[in-house]
């Protein structure tokens, strides 16, 4: 047996990368409170039938992508590919259409797809989503797309681009779905393997072709074929967004790989990813409860892939976070203080205080040093003076130092420090 790795299309995110991921995860959730959406966590696993219903047979997603398993008693179970049909799935089981509505839910979560691995694309990432159920008007739309655009500035990728389009409702998209059809029809052998199944079942995915996108280009437009409802609904939209100052493209052949969107898709995408260029991007899917057996309830949600946001971050040049320095560094002069440091660094984190020490017994000169390098806001220095209950605290970036009694040390770092 070779020597063991992490599976095909994972990472590993050790101590420094991790701070990253924190500060990320703790932006995700500073951002959702801001909107008033409450954390879902939902099981790593799901039963096998909630994605074919809730994502869609034909689709990729479904078709080629998921992680199935039969489990021990032969239940066909799926690793989560996505997080919009559990969250429906939650929103059912605990029957939140009968409280107040809309009901709003956040979720920072790792998916499982079986893709071809490459920069960007993992066969586990992690996504922040958020679920709004229960409105049916653009605000609601206008709402989610903003927290996703709230979340990529504040933490701090630079530019960004959001493309929008509508992709029409049951009413009119079936007439939609025709005219792309008869435009396709004659273009038939052109088009690649995959295509060529889409043309009869999904037509609109024709649209999201990778292979040639030439084609696209020359196809009619949703925004051509909206009824008077989805059309409202747009503008609606479009004016929300320009009154929260939040800029759009409108592409209309962007239509998204999912089977449950209605009216509203959305993408995010930067410039400095390469082919993997989504950021992340969401829609509204107002048929979804009702497939997945509840009432009819209007819904939008989208996301944000964390590994994404992180390369963008890192390919804008924006600073690495860094760790959170020491407050405080204690230092002791000379061994026979060593002790006596563990114990008032003891006393200081019992306080909450971020405290390190010198395991190494270095001078003092030399602990000096160590703690300007690790940035720490004071220096507590045990030395002879302990002898009369006083130590001598330094104000690093001050650069001076006093003597304090032993016992107000907590007092005047907690002035300090805040
Ligand atoms: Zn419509
Ligand atoms: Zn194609």
């Amino acid at each position: 047996m070779g020597e063991l790795q992490k599976p095909r299309g994972t990472r590993d995110v050790l101590p420094e990368e991790a701070s990253r991921w924190r500060l990320l995860e703790d932006r995700a959730r500073q951002v959702a409170a801001r909107y008033g959406y409450g954390e879902l966590r939902t099981p790593l696993f799901e039963v096998t039938e909630l994605f074919r219903r809730g994502v869609g047979e034909d689709t990729d997603i479904v078709g080629k992508e998921m992680y199935t398993f039969l489990d021990r008693k032969g239940r066909d179970m799926t690793l989560r590919p996505e997080g919009t049909a559990p969250a429906v799935r939650a929103f059912l089981e605990h029957n939140l259409g009968a409280g107040p509505q809309p009901v709003r839910l956040f979720y920072l979560q790792p998916a499982f797809r079986y893709e071809r691995p490459e920069e960007g694309r993992w066969r586990q990432h992690h996504q922040f989503g958020a679920e709004c159920f229960g409105a049916a008007g653009a605000a609601a739309d206008a709402e989610v797309i903003a927290l996703a655009v709230d979340f990529l500035r504040t933490a701090g990728v630079a530019d960004f681009r959001l493309r929008l389009n509508s992709i029409g409702c049951p009413a009119c998209r079936p007439a939609y779905r025709a005219a792309l059809r008869e435009y396709y029809r004659p273009l038939l052998p052109l088009l690649c393997a995959d295509c060529q199944e889409r043309f009869g079942q999904n037509p609109l995915r024709l649209l999201d072709c990778k292979v040639d996108t030439a084609h696209a280009a020359g196809a009619p437009r949703t925004a051509d074929h909206l009824c008077t409802d989805c059309r409202e609904h747009l503008q609606g939209l479009e004016a929300l967004l320009a009154r929260l100052r939040i800029s759009f493209d409108r592409d209309p052949t962007l239509v998204r790989g999912l089977d449950y969107y209605t009216r509203t898709v959305f993408e995010l995408e930067s410039p400095r990813l390469g082919s993997q260029s989504a950021l992340g991007g969401g829609g509204r899917y107002d048929g979804l409860v009702e497939l997945l057996g509840g009432q009819p309830t209007p819904a939008v949600g989208g996301g944000v892939g964390l590994e994404r946001t992180l390369l963008a971050l890192e390919a804008g040049g924006a600073p690495a976070p860094t760790v959170e320095p020491p407050q405080v560094f204690v230092a002791s002069v000379g061994e026979e203080y060593a002790l006596e440091a563990m114990g008032v660094a003891s006393q200081l984190r019992s306080a909450g205080v971020r405290v390190i020490t010198d395991p190494l017994g270095r001078s003092l000169k030399a602990q000096l040093k160590q703690a300007a390098r690790a940035g720490a806001r004071w220096t507590v220095i045990l030395g002879e003076e302990l002898s009369r209950g006083v130590l001598v605290l330094r104000d690093m970036a001050a650069g001076v130092q006093e003597e304090v009694p032993a016992g107000e040390l907590l007092t005047r770092i907690d002035k300090g420090v805040v």
